[in-house]
């Protein structure tokens, strides 16, 4: 009897490996288990339009009931997968169920990194990942006068711009030096600093939390250097930590990360993964990297889709992200990190350009601000390999779209 193939995980990753792998022609069972109590939903819109009350809980769903009945595709929701069986070939769940399987994919995705300080359990302080996080941040946001966020990354910046345009007092505290540090080169992230503190938020840079404290519920944040800033509500946002126990109970390679190859197959060739929870190979990066998008849980999984499916067909699609904030649209196409120059398309002043990085003399990367249409010519360009130089670059009067055509 077939087991078929059992997907660990309930977002993206997983409901794309489902539906590409019956794509592919796959026909035996499939089952997807998740620990959240509904099946695959969007994640961005809860930092963004779920969270003002702009997206409606039922635009959240990633595919409808229909899909799922009519792919044969089996969703096995509130329970947690505990272990993994090897030698057995099954999973062990949380409600005591065992899951034979042949193949079996790990999408287990990421949760938010913790904040090591006292306080970190009070009422008020808040993460965001999940719908039930969104519900309990909205809920609190409504109440909230003061609303401190640590960490000024997307999720934190996003959270503040919701949460300014609702009237409330917002002060970001951010370690390093800038905003968006790990994703943003520097005079682009001065750029969204400026936009935001225009907004009225109050920006502390270079800034750590050593504490935060009140009686039960939050009252204050407690800085590094002694000062105290007032809330009564904080949303922890310093990132997130791949879930990679399960991978890793099970022996399979795992380093900040499950460890897969191009195929999507990890240290165990029966099993792939996919999504935030991999550290992957990438033809636009030197080293093995583990990314946080939906392009890349999509993508990704695509190929662990395939790979299921006796189909080899490597990951290699070019990095893009977005992010919304006020009325930008910020979107990124490429990895930056590593660039030796950069070059500016279009004036900052109106709010509408363009962010060109090379390395060695070649586009790597754009960064795009309400320039949509930049930001697809740029996914061309760089999965074409093609690369204008950094005056063709810089001068808005030069076609870009030329030189597709002339590819
Ligand atoms: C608020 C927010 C806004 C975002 N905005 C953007 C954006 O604008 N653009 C963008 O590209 N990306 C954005 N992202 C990131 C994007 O949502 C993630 O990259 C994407 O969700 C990754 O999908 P995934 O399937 O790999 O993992 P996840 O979405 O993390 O899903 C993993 C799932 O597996 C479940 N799970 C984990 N372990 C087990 C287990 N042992 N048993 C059963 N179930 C388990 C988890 O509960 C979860 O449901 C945002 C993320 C958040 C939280």
């Amino acid at each position: 009897m077939s087991h078929g193939l059992v997907v660990v995980g309930g977002s993206y990753a997983a409901a794309q490996i489902a539906a590409s792998a019956r794509e592919q022609g796959y026909a035996e069972p499939i089952r997807i288990v998740s620990e959240e109590p509904r099946g695959p939903y969007q994640r961005p819109p809860l930092s963004k339009g779920y969270l003002a009350g702009k997206v409606l809980p039922a635009a959240l769903p990633l595919r409808s009931e229909a899909f799922y009945r009519d792919s044969k595709v089996e969703l096995i929701l509130g329970a947690r997968a505990e272990s993994i069986d090897l030698s057995g070939r099954s999973v062990v769940l949380s409600d005591g169920r065992r899951l034979a399987f042949d193949r079996l994919a790990l999408a287990t995705g990421a949760r938010p990194r913790p904040l090591p300080v006292p306080g970190g359990g009070l009422e008020g302080v808040l993460f965001l990942r999940s719908l039930a996080d969104a519900d309990a941040l909205r809920t609190r946001l409504a109440e909230a006068t003061d609303v401190v966020i640590v960490g000024a990354g997307f999720i934190g910046l996003e959270f503040a711009s919701v949460a300014v345009a609702a009237g409330k007092k917002v002060t970001v505290v951010e370690m390093q030096d800038r905003v968006l540090a790990r994703a943003v080169a520097p005079g682009l992230a001065a750029f969204i600093a400026d936009v935001h503190r225009a907004k009225g938020l109050d920006i502390r840079l270079g800034a750590t939390v050593k504490e935060l404290r009140g009686n039960r519920r939050v009252e204050s944040v407690i800085c590094g250097d002694g000062t105290s800033i007032r809330a009564d509500l904080v949303l922890l946002a310093i990132g997130v930590i791949p879930n990679v126990e399960l991978a890793q109970a099970a022996g399979l390679a795992c380093q900040d990360g499950i460890i897969v190859d191009r195929f999507a197959t990890t240290s165990d060739p029966r099993i792939v993964s996919a999504g935030d929870c991999t550290r992957h190979p990438s033809a636009y990066a030197d080293q093995p990297l583990r990314l946080e998008s939906v392009q890349n849980a999509l993508d990704q999984a695509k190929t662990a889709a395939a790979t299921i499916s006796g189909v080899a067909k490597p990951y290699d699609t070019v990095p893009w992200f977005w992010s919304d904030q006020y009325d930008l649209k910020l979107q990124m196409v490429g990895l930056a990190a590593g660039h030796d120059s950069a070059v500016t398309r279009g004036t900052p002043s109106d709010g509408r350009f363009s962010v060109f990085y090379y390395r060695r003399g070649s586009l790597i990367a754009i960064d795009s601000v309400n320039k949509p249409g930049e930001h697809m010519l740029g996914r061309k360009l760089l999965t074409a390999r093609l690369s204008p130089t950094p005056e063709q670059a810089a001068d808005s009067g030069f076609d870009l779209q030329g030189l597709m055509a002339k590819a």
